[in-house]
């Protein structure tokens, strides 16, 4: 991802610095007074006041003006940054990977009923959402042979997602999805016998894969299907 740092940000930051000095040169005088108050002596326990600082600062020859080069880095980060990073860290924290339906996986991938299954099947509430498994694009959406209606996503590792049998369709073509945004809800339609969502994983524009193993590659254990 793009990561571009607003031009007020930059601007500010030489409001930072001017800040960042002053404290610095404060910091100077507050440990100049300590050092001069404990050289006049050593023996007795001082409080140090505003005016123990202040004479501190005018009776001994203090470059206040000097700033080390660290110091001049912002001490206060500003609420703009962390949101910043926040968004940073929410990004780099958010799944990458979803399960698409909440369903039972009922199917696995393969030969069924003496034909190739190129999917995976979750058994589903007729209605239930259907989740974009990666960040992806949509490229395909509306009714396809055999699906019913499908949807078909240009997925993050440039997979192709499809997505049949819904009810409902809740995307358009070009949309950007992120993992998790719900694309659909379960449906019956096409060569199904109850409600389902089938799932497929195409390799780039080639033959289907199975789905399983690419999940788990990805850090999604689903375990067997039930048939
Ligand atoms: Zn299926």
């Amino acid at each position: 991802m793009p990561v571009t740092v607003p031009l007020s940000l930059r601007r500010g930051a030489g409001r930072y610095r001017t800040a960042a000095t002053r404290a610095v040169a404060v910091t100077a005088v507050v440990g100049a007074s300590l050092t001069a108050l404990a050289a006049a002596d050593p023996h007795e326990a001082h409080t140090l006041t505003g005016n123990s600082v202040a004479n501190a600062a005018t009776e001994t020859d203090i470059p206040v003006a000097f700033t080390p080069r660290e110091a001049q880095m912002p001490q206060v980060v500003p609420q703009q940054v962390l949101d910043f990073l926040n968004g940073l860290r929410a990004e780099q924290n958010r799944p990458k990977t979803v399960r698409p339906s909440d369903g039972p996986l009922s199917s696995g991938f393969g030969m069924r009923w003496g034909a190739m299954h190129a999917g995976i099947d979750f058994a589903g509430m007729f209605g239930s959402p259907i989740r974009s498994v990666t960040d992806g694009t949509v490229i395909e959406a509306g009714p396809a042979s055999g699906f019913g209606l499908w949807v078909r996503v240009l997925q993050d590792d440039g997979t192709i997602g499809v997505y049949g049998h819904m009810q409902d369709i809740l995307v358009q073509v070009g949309q950007q999805l992120k993992a998790g945004d719900v694309l659909a809800t379960v449906g019956n339609r096409g060569y199904s016998t109850g409600p389902h969502l089938h799932y497929e994983v195409h390799a780039g524009e080639g033959a289907a894969i199975d789905p399983l193993p690419w999940l788990a590659g990805r850090g999604m254990n689903l375990g067997p299907a039930a048939d």
